[in-house]
């Protein structure tokens, strides 16, 4: 299905689809592959690590869908204020594991970054991106994470060239210091960004700290996302975990706050008709409505069967590009589908 409206246009049109390949995963091949895939399915904007080689693989796999038909979604890059789980990656020593461990982290592992084979043992680094999962079912205890966090002055030659064309700072309530230390840093290459985005996840007094933000940005010279982080890197476990970022969106939609409100964390295949449901989105939408949906664990996992038929460049073997780009809309598709009614805001 290509892209009919620019990624702005779906923005206001409250059909944004954003794709989080995740701000720690560094896997450049499956990157460069579900971009693709998703591109082409109409992706609005592709979420990715603050890492050289995965902005590079995620901007070929744009250019080549763009070849190939598609839209061209933005290229979005994330950073953090502080410590924070999506910068994270898990390490342990394999050498330690009880020869009769059965092996529950290689099992929970959604990135199949844990491997037991003659080439490698532990976890797989570029794939890892720090969900957590595998922590508290080590029965030795021996899993540990370690932070990764991104440097932003690495990318500001890419922001200044046009190649990334958006920005994600995750925050996290009461961050008050560290955010305002970061946006010293940030706010002279606004100028360059179509779109900055504030990722943020519930907590006590979220909507206090959300006002301050939103005072602290303004002027902005580019689009606003608020981004309602309600259960972070949990969409794939199961219909339930939508509940979360639908309740968390609701909440800063009535807070008012100047610019686009956008759901992640715990999105999944039921979180459109969710939102329908209750009105979210259009058709029956007032004008306070969510604007759009990112889609990490749940999007990846959709189309985590294709990387095991190919590790190849999918436009190289068209039947799994074709199935890909298949899986892919039926995700994209439903945010899409419905003409909106509602003039645009923001
Ligand atoms: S379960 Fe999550 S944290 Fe553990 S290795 Fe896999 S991706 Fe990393
Ligand atoms: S669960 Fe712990 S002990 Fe068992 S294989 Fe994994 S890391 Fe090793």
């Amino acid at each position: 299905m290509p892209n009919i409206a620019t990624p702005l246009a779906a923005l206001r049109q409250h059909r944004w689809f954003k794709l989080i390949n995740g701000a720690s995963f560094q896997d450049v091949a499956q990157v460069y592959n579900v971009t693709l895939a998703y591109s082409l399915a109409g992706a609005d904007c592709i979420d990715v690590a603050a890492d050289s080689a995965v902005i590079q693989a995620a901007v070929e796999a744009v250019e080549t869908a763009q070849r190939l038909g598609g839209g061209r979604p933005l290229i979005m890059v994330s950073i953090n204020d502080g410590a924070d789980p999506h910068f994270r990656k898990a390490t342990f020593d394999p050498r330690q594991c009880p020869t009769d461990c059965e092996r529950p982290c290689q099992r929970i592992c959604p990135a199949a970054a844990i491997s037991f084979t003659a080439d490698v043992q532990g976890i797989l680094r570029d794939r890892c991106y720090g969900c957590g999962r595998c922590l508290p079912l080590c029965p030795a205890g021996l899993i540990q994470t370690y932070e990764q966090p991104a440097a932003f002055a690495n990318i500001t030659p890419l922001i200044q060239a046009g190649t990334v064309q958006a920005l994600e700072i995750h925050t996290q309530p009461h961050r008050y210091d560290a955010f305002y230390a970061l946006w010293q840093q940030v706010q002279p290459w606004t100028g360059y960004l179509k779109v900055l985005a504030i990722s943020c996840p519930q907590g006590e007094e979220v909507i206090s700290y959300l006002r301050w933000l939103s005072e602290l940005i303004q002027p902005l010279q580019c689009e606003l996302i608020w981004q309602a982080d309600g259960r972070p890197m949990s969409g794939d476990i199961g219909d339930g975990a939508t509940r979360a970022t639908i309740q968390f969106g609701q909440a800063i939609l009535e807070a008012n706050l100047p610019g686009f409100v956008q759901l992640a964390g715990g999105t999944n295949g039921h979180t459109v008709a969710k939102l329908r449901a209750m009105g979210l989105l259009p058709p029956r939408a007032t004008a306070k409505a969510i604007a759009g949906v990112a889609y990490g664990s749940y999007a990846r996992k959709c189309l985590a069967v294709f990387h095991t038929m190919a590790d190849q460049p999918w436009q190289t073997v068209p039947d799994i590009l074709n199935a890909a780009v298949a899986a892919a809309a039926a995700l994209v598709h439903p945010l899409k589908s419905v003409p909106s009614p509602l003039a645009p805001y923001g």
